[in-house]
């Protein structure tokens, strides 16, 4: 029984592992017994689960997260709820679970599937999302946007236990205000019939207000350019441009879009000529080295390796393809500074703690 249910739930993260729903390590999946969650670990790929992978969680010992008295301070609270975490993974797995984990247990179907797909994005970020999703999708939750981890897991769970005293079930469709969807569901078809269902209603959408689903890229720059810039990058920025990914120019949407957004291409692009001067006067204007240059002609991602230069370019598209969605739901809204800065210095936490291992 366990066996076949961990054999779907791979399954399921295969097919909403690709392109079209996540980038990098976005997005999470798990299923669930009475006693046992088993979930994605923090740092993998949905494409790359197996069976054995998911890290299998006490459901009894991880709900002491639901009645802990939590510090005010963020970086306590986060720390207290990653203990809580740790002693509810089961002894015989490995990894890290998903910050995401309650969120996931506080749900009761057996299956979720948790994505970014920027088709999704389209509304979650967009001005009239929450008008968008009662109007389309009667039966689904919205959740106003917060800040990543313990907080949104807190706020969602009881988001759901309102919807539960309304309704008689829980909610099977959950959007996440500039993050993303849950889909729950107790058979696979159920999950995949509701991802149909999203993204039929949604293409349609599109389609009737005449926004293209895909971005328009133009020409791509000339080698000789793309090694002028090579140089010039480097010169200013170091090893954070030692690799940089290349493509023609389209519109990019130039602000914090959503925490994925944030973590792979930072908040904001750089924006104008390639030259030495203009690259450290952004660095020292937003406090971090631009991952996306948008030049007159062209995109680039640059990084201090080929993946994360490849990633930033590939979220810089994604957040452009976002921002040309949202036009068919009064136009994309960009995170507040509260909002980008958590992320941001999340970000700079994860990081250490990834080095410090
Ligand atoms: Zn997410």
């Amino acid at each position: 029984m366990c066996m076949d249910m961990l054999k779907t739930i791979s399954k399921l993260s295969h097919a909403y592992g690709t392109a079209e729903y996540v980038k990098a390590g976005g997005g999470n999946t798990s299923c669930k017994d009475a006693e046992t969650l088993w979930i994605k670990p923090s740092g993998t790929t949905l494409a790359g689960l197996k069976p054995e992978t998911f890290v299998m969680m006490d459901r009894t010992e991880l709900s002491r997260l639901y009645e802990a008295v939590t510090p005010v301070d963020s970086a306590d609270r986060e720390a207290l709820v990653k203990n809580i975490m740790a002693s509810a993974v089961k002894a015989g797995t490995s990894g890290r679970p998903s910050v995401e984990a309650p969120l996931h247990d506080s749900l009761s179907a057996r299956y979720v599937v948790h994505t970014h797909p920027p088709i999704v994005n389209g509304m979650t970020c967009a001005a009239d999302g929450r008008a968008a999703v009662a109007r389309l999708f009667p039966d689904a939750l919205w959740v106003p946007y917060i800040d990543p981890g313990y907080m949104l897991c807190m706020s969602v769970r009881r988001s759901i236990h309102t919807y539960k005293a309304a309704h008689g079930v829980e909610p099977r469709l959950i959007f996440l205000q500039n993050h993303g969807v849950f889909v729950s569901g107790d058979t696979e078809a159920e999950i995949r019939g509701t991802y149909t269902r999203v993204f039929d209603t949604l293409k349609k959408a599109y389609r009737t207000c005449g926004v293209a689903a895909e971005v328009c890229v133009c020409e791509s720059p000339s080698d000789a350019q793309v090694r002028g810039w090579r140089q010039v990058l480097s010169e200013a920025l170091g090893e954070h441009a030692a690799a940089v990914a290349v493509s023609g120019r389209f519109e990019v949407g130039n602000g914090p879009i959503s925490p994925d957004h944030i973590v792979y291409a930072k908040s904001y692009a750089y924006e104008g000529g390639v030259s030495v001067g203009e690259l450290l006067a952004f660095v020292s204007a937003r406090g971090y080295t631009p991952r996306v240059i948008v030049t007159e002609n062209a995109v680039l991602g640059v990084g201090t390796n080929t993946k994360t230069a490849r990633l930033a370019l590939e979220l810089a598209l994604d957040g452009a393809l976002v921002k040309q969605l949202a036009y068919a739901f009064g136009g994309l809204c960009y995170l507040s500074d509260v909002s980008r800065l958590f992320i941001e210095n999340w970000e700079v936490e994860s990081y250490r703690a990834k080095q410090a291992v």
